[in-house]
């Protein structure tokens, strides 16, 4: 399988973290990608560079007062009497729909959901490139790939139409979801990372041509908190095109794997023509959020068990952080996943 990345990826260097009220190194560390490419590596995959794709990707999924935000803000922010070396947001609006101000701080708040998606001076060009990977590699699906795997970094599902959070800026797999939509009239996007994937789901959520189904520790007590729960189905024309799985904390294969059955199942009722897994490798038992209890083994069978689909599938590549297991946890996927899968 080919994978695809781009070395600017790697720039966006965040520092700010904040963990229950505590400030903390940021766990989305340019590190992640040696160890995600060594894995894509061992797994047998030859790497290739994307192609400048230009802005039309992410303004398929993204607002252009958000996309302007993100490529200005820092530049913005710098002009700040006293402002911290990194764009983070203090203050929120309580809910959506009010004035966008024209303050670079107001905006922060406006465009960010939380503390932990800092910008700096390397972030816009890292986001972009990242989904740039994303395109490439749904472009090689649609050349008739069975598939491809992006490995993209800032990763990208906690990110909205108009906000970033989570680590996130630019939603890859949602733009990898509208790249295969020029092709394909119905398309899944599975999201296995151990948070819900609240952007993924917010872009489409009124949307019956794009099926998001997501599997993820109960936001009840879990990141990101206020999306993610069983109830939420769609909305509008959308509505039964959205399908949350939350497991209980530090489930093990076993389980995930009883959910995973259930949304496959869901996939094929919808008979897509193209499927996005979003690749969270964060459900294993040893990744520092410590969520769910997936194991090395276990992300084989996870990969195997979506395989089954045998749809033409573009992997995106989203969370999972640095452990010694991070690389062989990718290419315990990706061996799973290929053994099984036969596109049509
Ligand atoms: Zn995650």
């Amino acid at each position: 399988m080919k994978a695809i990345y781009a070395a600017e990826q790697k720039r966006h260097d965040p520092k700010m973290f904040l963990s229950s009220g505590a400030q903390k190194p940021n766990p989305e560390q340019p590190e992640r990608v040696e160890r995600l490419l060594a894995g894509a590596r061992a797994a047998g995959c030859t790497v290739e560079r994307p192609r400048n794709h230009g802005l039309g990707p992410a303004a398929s999924v993204h607002t252009p007062e958000y996309l302007d935000f993100l490529e200005r803000i820092y530049e913005r922010w710098q002009r700040i009497e006293g402002a911290s070396a990194e764009v983070i947001p203090n203050i929120h609006p309580i809910a959506r729909g009010g004035m966008r101000p024209a303050s670079a701080v107001g905006q922060a708040g406006y465009h960010m959901a939380d503390t932990s998606c800092p910008i700096s001076a390397e972030t816009w060009e890292s986001a972009l490139w990242s989904s740039w990977t994303a395109v490439e590699a749904a472009q090689s699906v649609m050349a008739g790939a069975p598939a491809a795997y992006a490995l993209c970094r800032p990763p990208g599902h906690h990110a909205f139409a108009d906000v970033a959070g989570g680590f996130c800026f630019i939603n890859n797999s949602a733009v990898a979801a509208q790249t295969l939509r020029k092709q394909a009239p119905r398309v899944a996007i599975l999201d296995v990372d151990l948070h819900h994937g609240n952007g993924t789901q917010g872009i489409f959520y009124a949307r019956p041509d794009v099926l998001t189904v997501s599997l993820h520790a109960d936001p009840i007590r879990f990141y990101p908190f206020f999306w993610g729960h069983a109830d939420e189905r769609g909305d509008g024309p959308g509505l039964g095109y959205n399908f949350n799985l939350p497991l209980a904390r530090k489930s093990g294969d076993d389980a995930f794997l009883e959910a995973l059955a259930s949304a496959v199942q869901r996939i094929r009722a919808f008979a897509p023509e193209a499927l996005v897994v979003a690749l969270g490798l964060d459900a294993f038992e040893g990744d520092p959020f410590g969520g769910l209890s997936v194991s090395t083994p276990g992300f084989a069978r996870i990969g195997e068990a979506i395989a089954g689909l045998g749809l033409p599938t573009v992997i995106v590549q989203e969370g999972g952080y640095l452990c010694d297991e991070l690389g062989d946890n990718l290419t315990s996927f990706l061996t799973g996943f290929g053994a099984k899968h036969q596109a049509a």
